[in-house]
């Protein structure tokens, strides 16, 4: 079993950390150690499109430039792809702490905040998700679902999973569709689960990306309260930026849970999982590393062991794939991002992704983040191919292979 909850002090800066004490700070204090060798700046997918890259912004801050870097809205164009800090040879935490802090900051002075952001954060505080939908319908996603989904308030027992189901896969239709697959599956496989239903709110990872720390912690502080009030061994959630939030920020807070995401959950089923496999798909599938499980947790085969137990499923790789998997642009607010973006004249992520996934010849652009269902879905329409594709969450591929006795 893999340990997934990181030491907090190892990996991140309090919230509300002002730039000019980051210096004390020992996460801080690592960027002395840069050596300039403009890997980040590099690797950075939104690198040619920022006044400063992550390099300069290093050798800005070292020399007491903080003014100049806050005026620039270079910081505004990083999509937490966790590109930069993994390949980064001194190992400084760019994504985890330095460039949310400087992002913290810009927004703090910006003239005018991108409105879509803006008014996903209002909702996020308000409703307790990014849509504005009523808290009350939460569950509703729930009648859809073939499986029976318990919910803690009504079952009142402990459980051996507590499913933090999360926004989009609550309250949008193609997320419904991914609720529902990982409902049979868990039902399939016999887990003890339930979900927090009405309860729920928000885990608040892009509040906390795009460093808005006063929402950040309300949530924080909402949940945390919820989780107290039931008794559970584990936390799975299929939304890679909340399992994120859970393992990294979360910790700061008093979480002390195990915490995992659907797919590598999935695949530590997989032996038992693959004879209940028993439809051919016949599909050429082509996977999608997440930035949040693929580069920030590690998490590369597990979505594709999953793929690889469907009868009938081929898989192509694209050329970038794994560790040099390209973002989809929705993380670090990127989600809200995408008028501002075209406003600036900066190229689609999920468009650029989409090119190379049609390249592969594929069927299907696997994923595992429904963030991703809804910017490739998007991005595919915009971009000329003659084969069609279409984009399928692991889960949802599992489970219409999936034949239950
Ligand atoms: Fe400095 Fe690391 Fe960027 Fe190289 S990759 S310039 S060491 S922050």
């Amino acid at each position: 079993m893999i340990s997934t909850v990181e030491h907090p002090e190892l990996t991140v800066c309090k919230l509300g950390t002002n730039l000019d004490n980051l210096l004390e700070q020992p996460e801080g204090q690592r960027i002395l150690s840069c050596i300039q060798c403009g890997t980040c700046a590099g690797t950075c997918p939104y690198g040619d499109y920022m006044e400063y890259s992550p390099r300069k912004i290093i050798a800005m801050l070292r020399r007491g430039m903080i003014d100049e870097v806050l005026q620039s809205d270079s910081m505004l164009k990083c999509v937490a792809c966790y590109s930069c800090m993994i390949k980064c040879p001194r190992g400084i935490k760019l994504s985890d702490v330095l460039l949310p802090l400087v992002k913290e900051q810009t927004l703090i002075r910006a003239k005018e905040m991108p409105a879509e952001l803006q008014h996903s954060l209002q909702n996020t505080l308000r409703y307790g998700n990014p849509m504005g939908e009523s808290s009350r319908k939460r569950a509703a996603w729930t009648a859809k679902s073939k499986a029976p989904v318990p919910i803690m308030s009504e079952i009142k027992r402990p459980v051996d999973v507590l499913w933090f189901v999360e926004c989009y896969t609550s309250f949008y239709n193609r997320g419904q569709d991914n609720s529902c697959a990982v409902a049979r599956l868990f039902n399939a496989l016999g887990i003890d689960f339930a979900i927090l239903g009405n309860e729920e709110k928000c885990a608040g990872d892009c509040g906390q990306l795009t460093w808005e720390s006063g929402l950040f912690e309300t949530l924080t502080d909402y949940n945390m309260v919820i989780f107290k009030k039931y008794k559970f061994n584990k936390i799975v959630t299929g939304d890679p930026h909340a399992f994120n939030a859970f393992r990294i920020r979360y910790p700061m807070y008093g979480f002390d849970y195990e915490v995992w995401h659907t797919t590598p959950f999935l695949a530590e089923y997989v032996d038992k999982l693959k004879p209940k496999l028993k439809k051919p798909l016949n599909l050429t599938v082509t996977y999608h590393d997440s930035c949040c499980i693929g580069r920030r947790a590690g998490f590369y085969d597990e979505g594709r062991t999953l793929l690889k137990a469907i009868p009938g499923v081929k898989i192509v790789e694209m050329v970038h794939n794994r560790m040099n998997s390209i973002c989809c642009g929705g993380g670090g607010g990127g989600m809200w991002l995408d008028t501002y973006f075209k406003q600036k004249d900066m190229e689609r992520l999920s468009e650029r992704r989409v090119k190379e996934a049609i390249a592969t010849g594929a069927d299907v652009l696997a994923v595992s983040c429904p963030y991703e269902i809804y910017r490739f879905e998007d991005a595919l329409k915009t971009i000329p191919h003659e084969k069609p594709m279409v984009v399928r969450d692991v889960v949802e591929l599992l489970a219409e292979s999936l034949v239950e006795e």
